[in-house]
């Protein structure tokens, strides 16, 4: 019988934490965490994004500040809001929604945010901490899949954990977290040749493609733990994952669906590296 890993519940929980957590911080600490949001241009699935990281914000008590720029906005204009919540003390985290526009260089706009305010953990100093193990912030989606593993007991050592994906973003830094966890990683993509053999040798299978339906029932050991981060829409329009959800569920040990598995994690994650920013910056002053 396969557990459906619950992703709203463990969210849930985690952001009544937070809540607990930034009211004690208020009160006793005078620390009031802050998030600072950078959107450029209109793209509808970027401003929906927004809006729930907002929301969630003020519903755990931290304040959050938007700044929605034209889509024609010069990369110098950019750098220098960047620049001035880089230096705000009332702006703990700041976050600069992706995808951007083609003619501004998100790597270099990335690269400008304080590293102790870069909440997303895109940063390269952020990112080269993540390799080490000593590190502040983990990247959302990464580390909101070790707490979901973490709150069903799933063991991770000794495991065989293949990750379809080697995005900056998901791919690339979840293998170092299950590496750091003792798992035995594999990392599959684009070029990988023999990409159903490998996964069926998976105890656990990350999927992160952004293709629906892309992992079918036969790619998948029995028994096998299968979290799903693809946001995929299919034929009907249905918001759905990588995975064939209902074939795989009756193979699988442990399987998140998509919506309500990975999803809802993401953004509880961003409010709790909001919340580790404004503990870090108030040891700094
Ligand atoms: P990406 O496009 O940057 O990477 C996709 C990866 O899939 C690439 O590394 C590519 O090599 C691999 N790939 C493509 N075709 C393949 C194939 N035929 N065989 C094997 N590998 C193949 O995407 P991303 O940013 O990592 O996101 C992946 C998916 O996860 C998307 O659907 C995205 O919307 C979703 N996502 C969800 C969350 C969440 O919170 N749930 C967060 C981030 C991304």
């Amino acid at each position: 019988m396969v557990n459906i890993i619950n992703g709203k519940d463990v969210s849930n929980n985690l952001r009544n934490n937070l809540k607990d957590k930034i009211s004690q911080l208020k009160s006793i600490n005078n620390i009031h965490p802050s998030l600072a949001v950078i959107i450029v241009g209109d793209d509808p699935a970027s401003k929906i994004y927004v809006n729930n990281k907002k929301k969630a914000c003020e519903e755990i008590g931290i304040k959050s500040h938007e700044f929605v720029l034209p889509s024609d906005i010069s990369e110098y204009k950019l750098l220098q809001l960047i620049e001035e919540l880089n230096c705000r003390d009332d702006v703990n985290g700041i976050l600069v929604q992706l995808p951007l526009p083609s003619h501004l260089n998100e790597k270099a706009i990335i690269e400008h945010i304080n590293p102790i305010k870069d909440v997303d953990a895109f940063h390269e100093i952020n990112v080269g901490k993540i390799m080490t193990g000593n590190f502040e912030f983990l990247p959302c989606t990464p580390a909101g899949i070790m707490q979901l593993l973490d709150d069903y007991n799933i063991d991770i050592a000794g495991k065989h954990c293949v990750i379809i994906g080697r995005s900056n973003i998901v791919g690339k830094p979840m293998a170092m977290l299950m590496l750091h966890r003792d798992a035995t990683v594999t990392i599959c993509h684009s070029k990988t040749q023999n990409l159903s053999e490998i996964c069926k040798t998976a105890d656990i299978l990350i999927a992160a493609v952004g293709q629906a339906n892309f992992v079918t029932a036969d790619m998948v050991k029995n028994g096998a733990v299968v979290i799903d981060v693809g946001i995929n829409r299919n034929e009907a329009g249905k918001l759905c994952g990588d995975v064939d959800f209902e074939r795989v569920k009756d193979i699988a040990s442990y399987i998140t669906p998509v919506p309500g598995g990975v999803g809802p994690m993401t953004i509880a994650i961003l409010m709790k590296n909001t919340v580790t920013a404004a503990i870090l910056q108030s040891k700094n002053n």
